[in-house]
Parts: structure tokens; C-alpha cells; sequence
């Protein structure tokens, strides 16, 4: 049995597509770590997905072309309970349920609330997105997780929900553990453009990208801006090549790499190269591990399907504890 007697740790992923490095970096690597430790669940948040788009024809397809890349990875269904959010409609029950304890003033200082309504102009933001992070707090505390991975930047999400239970915990009784941050030290990730690592950028290396993609995407990576001749001594410090260098080179190779840059001993398309000799093979058993996985969709749903039941078990226990606190029906 998955996990049994160990503790648990939650963590979702909206169905967004095929996952790009950047996403694997941040996250995914470090669920496949703990799935040895921990009774760990993760979920395809396809219901998180409806605040971006209205539009769900591609939802069911972007989650399993995204669970392929979680299979790719080295994610077990055995060791780990992958599921989708909204096969476990106890998520929405227990949302309703906080959105009568949670005063609205907590939601709209959430930071990325109001990001959303400046960076799309939203003039009548919907309540889905006021309550994204009350359904966030409903998912992670159904399962009453010891830990929460997250970056430093999500961390402000899980001290929400700590408030949350605390908050619904002396309306009604005790029934949440405050579930603690596992901060994941996050890498930073370039894209190919320099900025950060982005589907909407057009600046993504995917894990499903065969090796001569990945070579073409990196070759006219952005530099040194400052390094214009092979002759001009560049700043490896300032060069997302050399972040990647970072994650998936040896400590001899970036070595030669930022002297090499500093002394214009090598050119980047030479230091490019040899980022590429460490990227490839990293990324060769991960990319056939997903597209095997790929090839058989039908089975990628099967193991949603009976993770979803696995994860509707512990969400019914929960929801008993919630009725049993809070009684409502006759
Ligand atoms: S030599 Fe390497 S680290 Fe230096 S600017 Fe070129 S790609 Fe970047």
C-alpha cells in the first residue's frame, strides 16, 4: 500500500500541458525525491485551471500529456497517489465549507489576487479567482499533509492555510492539523530568451523534446549581451547558459567554463556545446520513460481513475471529521 504509516505531503500541477524544465527543476524532481519518504499525493488541478480559461476542451488532453512527462520523470503510481482534483468533489464541498469561516479582506491581499486584475486589466475578476487560494487551503488540508513542498514564493499560500484551519478549527472544532512549509530550493531556470522559463514566453525546453529540439533551442541561447565578439571577455554571472551549467554540468566543466568566458579562452557556442554534452544524456531517459507513457493514454487515466479513488477514501474520512464538527443535515 502507497505510503502507509509514513507522513503525508500534497502537491498539485495544473493541467497546463507538457511540462518544460523549468517546471521540473521547481518542482516535479523534488516530488520524485520524496515519494520515497513520504505518503506523497499529487494532483492534476484541473479545476485551478478554469481561472485562466473559461475554454476546457484541452484540459483533459493537457493532463494526460502532462502526467506522461510526471511518469517520465520517475513518478511511481505505486509509491506516489496521482489523481485529478475534480474526481474528488469533496474539494468543492470542503471550499464551500471555508468560504463561510474565511473573511473575504484575507483573500484580496493575497499578492497574486491582485497581480492577476493589474496584469490582465480584469475589471470583474471573478469569485473563482478571489477563492483560487481557499480552494489551494481546501486541497491541501482534505488530506491533512504534515508538509507542504513549496518554493519561498508559495510559501505566503500555505501560511493562508495554516489561518484557514485555525479559523474554521475554533468555529467548529478540531479537525486540521496545520499542515508546516517544505521549502524547496528552487534553481533558477532560464529560457531560452534569458527570462525566466515560460510556456507563454515561447521560451521552453520541454521534457518531451527530442534531443536535436533541445540542441537547436539552445544553440541561439541569449548570452552575455555585453560578449558581442568571440574575442570580448564575457561575465558568466550574467549568462543564462552558464545557469544552466549550473543544474546539469560537473564542477570541472563549469569551471572551464566561467574561465573560459572570462578570458574569451572559448567562444559560447563552444561553451554551449559543452553545456549540451551533460543536458542530453540527463534528459534522454526521462524524455523515452514519457513518451512510452505517451503512447498508452488510456492507461495514464486508468492510473488517475485509481488514484482518485485512493485519494476519495482519505478525502470521505476527512469530510466525516467536518459533518461530524459541523452537523448540517437532519
Ligand atoms: S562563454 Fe558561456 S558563459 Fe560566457 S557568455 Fe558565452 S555562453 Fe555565456
Amino acid at each position: 500500500m502507497a505510503g502507509a504509516g509514513k507522513e503525508r505531503v500534497l502537491s498539485g500541477m495544473r493541467p497546463s500541458g507538457k511540462v518544460h524544465l523549468g517546471n521540473y527543476l521547481g518542482a516535479l524532481a523534488n516530488w520524485v525525491k520524496l515519494q520515497d519518504e513520504l505518503d506523497c499525493y499529487y494532483f492534476v488541478a484541473d479545476w485551478h485551471a478554469l481561472t485562466d480559461d473559461l475554454d476546457t476542451s484541452d484540459v483533459p488532453g493537457n493532463a494526460v500529456e502532462m502526467v506522461a512527462d510526471w511518469l517520465g520523470a520517475g513518478l511511481d503510481p505505486e509509491r506516489a497517489t496521482l489523481f485529478i482534483q475534480s474526481l474528488v468533489p469533496e474539494h468543492a464541498e470542503l471550499h464551500l465549507l471555508f468560504s463561510m469561516t474565511t473573511p473575504v479582506t484575507w483573500l484580496e491581499r493575497v499578492p497574486t489576487y491582485r497581480e492577476r486584475i493589474e496584469e490582465q486589466h480584469l475589471e470583474s475578476p471573478s469569485y473563482g479567482l478571489l477563492g483560487y487560494p481557499l480552494l489551494q487551503s481546501a486541497d491541501i488540508l482534505m488530506y491533512k499533509p504534515r508538509w507542504v513542498p513549496v518554493g519561498i514564493d508559495q510559501a505566503p499560500h500555505v501560511e493562508l492555510t495554516r489561518e484557514v484551519a485555525r479559523r474554521f478549527n475554533n468555529a467548529f472544532g478540531p479537525v486540521f492539523p496545520e499542515p508546516e512549509v517544505k521549502l524547496t530550493e528552487i534553481p533558477k531556470v532560464p529560457g531560452t530568451d534569458g527570462r525566466k522559463m515560460s510556456k507563454s514566453f515561447d521560451n521552453a525546453i520541454y521534457l518531451s523534446d527530442p534531443p536535436e529540439v533541445v540542441t537547436a533551442k539552445v544553440r541561439p541561447m541569449v548570452t552575455d549581451p555585453a560578449r558581442r565578439r568571440r574575442s570580448d571577455p564575457g561575465n558568466p554571472d550574467v549568462c543564462p547558459v552558464f545557469d544552466l551549467h549550473k543544474i546539469f554540468s560537473p564542477a570541472a566543466d563549469r569551471e572551464w567554463a566561467a574561465t573560459g568566458c572570462r578570458t574569451a579562452g572559448i567562444g559560447c557556442l563552444d561553451c554551449k556545446g559543452r553545456l549540451l554534452e551533460h543536458m542530453l544524456p540527463r534528459l534522454a531517459p526521462i524524455r523515452e520513460r514519457r513518451q512510452q507513457a505517451a503512447e498508452k493514454p488510456k492507461e495514464i487515466v486508468e492510473i488517475l481513475r485509481e488514484g482518485s479513488r485512493r485519494a476519495r477514501e482519505v478525502a470521505k474520512r476527512t469530510m466525516d471529521d467536518v459533518r461530524r464538527v459541523a452537523p448540517i443535515e437532519p
